[in-house]
């Protein structure tokens, strides 16, 4: 008896580890996904509540997606319109009418000028954006048909968007795709020494789109000036 037991439990054990073989693929994503659901927190922008925050296009509430939950900035980061300055021309895209916040502006023709000591030449397409102005940006996808989730990996909600703070800029060239253009391999390489970050890089983790355009110099690498 006393080996009897030894032996009947190896059979056991056995047998379970060839019976459940075949599902350990399945166990393993089982395992996962519960993972998920019981420690939400472990895993980067994905939560288990669902997100309070709203915003309202017309008259329509929107929940604010996960991605975008938690970041509305603050009433005091939001630029005070009056305080806006303009972009020179020929930093401008076509005639466009661009205003970003002092220092921003200054730090930004720095950074310009040292580009074309390089021969690569920056243009900006958008700087300083209210909330109304994001409302309209997101109206009109909206009227396009296009699903709001799908809108909002690209542009943010109204209240959430670097834009409103007039320290971020967005680049544009022509004809090729910025993340692939000289501009852009420059901003890599020389935006950091001016102070400006890349505020959504290729490998985000926070499921937005990349954006190689977009640009922000933040507050605590303003020109004391302003
Ligand atoms: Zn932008």
């Amino acid at each position: 008896m006393i080996r009897v037991f030894p032996n009947i439990s190896h059979l056991f054990t056995k047998y379970i580890a060839s019976s459940i073989k075949p599902y350990y693929s399945l166990i393993v994503r089982l395992f996962f996904i519960l993972v998920i659901l019981i420690c939400p927190g472990l895993i980067p922008g994905i939560s288990r509540a669902e997100c309070q925050e709203t915003f309202i296009i017309d008259t329509t509430e929107y929940s604010v997606p996960l991605w975008w939950c938690g970041h509305r900035l603050d009433s005091a980061a939001l630029a005070d319109p009056s305080e806006l300055v303009r972009l020179p021309e020929k930093l401008c895209y076509a005639d466009f009418r661009i205003y970003v916040r002092p220092g921003t502006r200054d730090a930004l023709v720095t950074m310009a000028k040292s580009a074309a000591n390089d021969s690569v030449f920056l243009v900006v397409k958008s700087g300083y954006r209210s909330l109304w102005y994001q409302r309209r940006l997101i109206k009109n996808r909206l009227e396009k048909e296009i699903p709001i989730d799908d809108i909002l990996r690209l542009v943010a909600p109204p209240g959430y968007s670097e834009h409103h703070t007039g320290r971020a800029v967005d680049f544009v060239t022509d004809g090729v795709f910025f993340g692939k253009s000289a501009e852009y391999q420059w901003l890599k390489e020389n935006a950091a020494s001016f102070g400006f970050v890349e505020s959504f890089p290729k490998d985000t983790s926070r499921i937005i789109h990349w954006e190689p355009w977009h640009w922000y110099l933040p507050p605590e690498k303003h020109e004391i000036s302003e």
